[in-house]
Order: C-alpha cells, then structure tokens, then sequence
C-alpha cells in the first residue's frame, strides 16, 4: 500500500498571507482544503509537495451568503454544507440536489464545492450545473481580485486558468427569476459520473413558451460545455418541445465532440445525453418554480 509522504502544512490567516506563501513555494506547495483529492494523488506519488498551505484557517472563507440577488459560497464550504443550507435549498434547490448526488457521504463532508472546481476533474456535478446557472468563480492574489465565468475558468482537463499565486476566494451563482425552470440530472457507471447534464428554462408571461434556454453537458468532454444550437431549439412553444428534443439532444452530443473511452463508446454516450436531456427537460417543467 502507498504511503503518504511527509509534508508541512502552513496556516495562513488571510488571502494575502496565502497567496504570498503561494507565490515562495512555487511547484513545491499547493493549497488545501478537504484534501479528499489532493490527499489521494500525493499518496500515489502522482503529484509531490513538501508544504500544503490549508485554505480552512483563512477567517471569512466558510461562509455562504446572498448579495445583490447573489449566491456566495466561501472556498471552505463542504458539499455536504451546501446541500444541508436553508438558504440553499429555499433558493436554489437545483444545487443543493447536486450536491446531494457529489461523492459518497465521507467526500461530502470533507471536499469542498472550491476544490471540486480546482482540481478541474473532467467528471464533476458541480462544474455542469454551475455553468448552466453562469456562476463565476472569484480568484484572489497579492495584485487584486478577478471573476472568471465557469467557461473562462476551466481550461482543459485537471488545468484551471488560475495563476500559481492566485486563492479562489468564493463562487457565485445569480439566483434565479421566479419563471426559471431547472433540472439537473446525472448517469454514473464507475466512481464519477459518466455523465451530468443540467437545464434552465425561461417560461414566457403566460407560461406556454420556452423564451431562453441553456443546457449544459459534462463528464463527457475535458470540461462541461453547453450547445448554443441546443439552447435555440429548446426555445419555442411548450407543446412542441417534446418533437425538438431530439435535434437538440443531438447538438449537445455535437459541441461535445464525444470519444470512446472506458466509461462507453461515442455512441452509446450521444444516447445517454439525449435521455438525459429528455429527462432534465420533462423534471425541470413539472415544478411549480426553480426546482432540482
Ligand atoms: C471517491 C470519490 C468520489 C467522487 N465522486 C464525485 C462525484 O460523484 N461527483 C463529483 O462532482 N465529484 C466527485 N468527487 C470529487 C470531489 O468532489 C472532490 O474530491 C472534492 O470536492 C475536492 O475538494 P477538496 O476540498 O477535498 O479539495 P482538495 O483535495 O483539498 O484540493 C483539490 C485541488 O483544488 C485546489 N484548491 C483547493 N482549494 C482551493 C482554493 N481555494 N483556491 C485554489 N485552489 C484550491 C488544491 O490545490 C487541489 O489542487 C469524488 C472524489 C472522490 C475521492
């Protein structure tokens, strides 16, 4: 069995202090919070540091908030916190139930929605459905604050854009019009998911009509992406969608330039995005509100 290697672990107590330990360690420290992937790779001698810097005694970071008619959540925050919020789950439902199906309950309680992101692991809930909702990540350093949007922030598979000195701070997720409808639905074969897929729908006044719509698809690519060609035809007339969703389905499978790999054929996954489109579509229309 592999053996963890020795390391240091520094507390910072601000952003700043972070960052500057950051910037000094350089390719030998890296920044911890749950440790529920970093923790696993180093004890596979896949990645080595001979210093963590441990995001969790950061004051300020364990927070989550609404401002401005946004959702903050602090980079300390556990999965399984957000899926438990109040506010959470009175005014975003859709990522408390993501969270919810993150994991098993020991990653859930230690891994947080910030390290999920920063690992940037192909097959993650939380990154398709937060691209769906266009959540921004908030990176801090030494030289200022920046807001990436999930699309900005994920650069390929296990690479972020973020700079070596830079602490993401929070994620921001605007919350949702009262006329939004909202599904998130995900496939898994093996330990990740094989595949995620999120939905928003904006009703029209009077209720009949699709007015915009995104859908993002992950797990199937390096990183999630939505089809603006799918989000064209899920707009439209209600009583029509159910004939669009195929096409649709199909544009999603499109934009995400499917492989074959261990977790199913190109094929077999194009068939699982356009049931799964189907059902996000159907689950998102049967509540009365932004829903899971
Ligand atoms: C057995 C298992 C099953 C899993 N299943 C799923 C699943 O079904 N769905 C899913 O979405 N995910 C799944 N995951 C991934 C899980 O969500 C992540 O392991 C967890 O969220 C990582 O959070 P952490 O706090 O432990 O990060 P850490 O391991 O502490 O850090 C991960 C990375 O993020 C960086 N980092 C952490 N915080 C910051 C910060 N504030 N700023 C900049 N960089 C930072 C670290 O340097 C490191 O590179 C699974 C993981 C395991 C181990």
């Amino acid at each position: 069995m592999n053996r963890l290697p020795a390391f240091t672990i520094s507390q910072p107590q601000s952003v700043a202090e972070a960052s500057e330990m950051l910037a000094s360690l350089g390719d030998s420290g890296r920044l911890y919070a749950g440790g529920t992937e970093l923790l696993a790779t180093m004890k596979e001698g896949a990645l080595l540091y001979d210093t963590l810097v441990d995001v969790k005694t950061v004051p300020g970071l364990a927070d989550i908030r609404v401002q401005d008619g946004e959702l903050w959540i602090g980079a300390a925050v556990t999965h399984f916190s957000i899926e438990t919020s109040p506010i959470v789950r009175e005014l975003l439902p859709v990522l408390s139930y993501v969270e919810s199906r993150v994991a098993n309950t020991r990653v859930r309680a230690t891994g947080t929605l910030v390290g999920n992101l920063c690992f940037a692991e192909p097959h993650s809930d939380p990154a398709t459905m937060l691209l769906c909702l266009d959540a921004r990540v908030v990176a801090q350093s030494t030289r200022g604050e920046r807001q990436l949007t999930i699309d900005e922030f994920f650069v390929g598979a296990y690479e972020t854009a973020l700079e070596e000195d830079e602490v993401v701070t929070s994620v921001v997720v605007p919350l949702p019009p009262a006329n939004w409808r909202m599904a998130y639905k995900k496939f898994q074969i093996i330990e990740r998911p094989t595949l995620g897929l999120g939905v928003v729908l904006e009703l029209n006044d009077g209720g009949d009509s699709v007015a915009t719509a995104r859908a993002a698809v992950g797990c199937v690519s390096e990183s999630p992406l939505r089809s603006s060609a799918a989000e064209a035809q899920l707009a439209g007339p209600l009583e029509s969608l159910l004939e669009r969703l195929d096409a649709a389905g199909d544009s999603l499978a499109d934009e995400a330039d499917l492989l074959d790999d261990r977790e199913g054929s190109a094929e077999y996954k194009r068939h699982l995005i356009k049931v799964f489109l189907k059902r996000a579509v159907q689950q998102a229309l049967q509540s009365d509100g932004p829903s899971r």
